[in-house]
């Protein structure tokens, strides 16, 4: 390998989420000293993953054919329709099984200034998709689950805005205090919307 061809590598290492240009020359020198056990299997893993998996043509998940197994499978609840920022989101929900309906990820939240504007996070797609289905599967939901971030919210926001002629209830994920967490550990932000989004006790 040339040396320009080992700074190419650092430089792609260096722009993977988490891995700055120092971390990334850790990287680099690891795999290049593990060649047979981390680097081949890794570039091989990472040829198979490019050339096999897509976003699924009616909900962006990472898939190997056109629709992914959640699209494809009758037991989800088609009348619900969840709305996650990443594919990542769309595993933490899974990994939770706190939901059984259907999702569409985004690829990210409106940021105009970084150049994401509704067509390069497929809004279009997501309005014809609610569209269609809305009048053909009886849908009643759409819980818009994106960060409670400002980008978050106001993705959340100009979303609802362009379903609201649809008769579907639009909803939000409650924020709050988190399982185990401790008051005083909270910040003022976090505190009062858990205060605005209490619930009555169950007797
Ligand atoms: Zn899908």
């Amino acid at each position: 390998m040339s040396d320009d061809g080992l700074q190419n590598l650092i430089k792609r290492l260096g722009k993977l989420p988490g891995l700055g240009p120092r971390s990334a020359q850790r990287a680099a020198l690891a795999l290049i000293k593990n060649k047979e056990q981390t680097m081949l299997p890794l570039a091989q893993a990472l040829h198979e993953v490019a050339h096999r998996y897509r976003p699924c043509v009616q909900c962006n998940n990472l898939t190997e054919l056109d629709k992914c197994t959640i699209c494809n499978d009758p037991r989800r609840d088609a009348r619900r329709l969840c709305i996650v920022e990443d594919v990542s989101d769309l595993w933490a929900m899974e990994r939770a099984g706190v939901f059984q309906g259907r999702y569409f990820v985004l690829g990210g939240c409106l940021n105009i200034m970084d150049g994401r504007g509704p067509s390069e996070l497929g809004i279009d797609k997501l309005v014809s998709y609610v569209t269609s289905i809305s009048t053909s599967e009886d849908m009643c939901e759409i819980i818009l689950a994106t960060s409670a971030t400002v980008e978050g919210q106001t993705t959340a926001h100009y979303i609802a805005e362009r379903l609201a002629g649809l008769t579907i209830t639009l909803s939000r994920l409650a924020h709050g205090v988190p399982v185990g967490g401790e008051l005083n550990y909270l910040d003022d932000g976090t505190l009062a919307l858990a205060m605005k989004a209490r619930t009555p006790l169950t007797k």
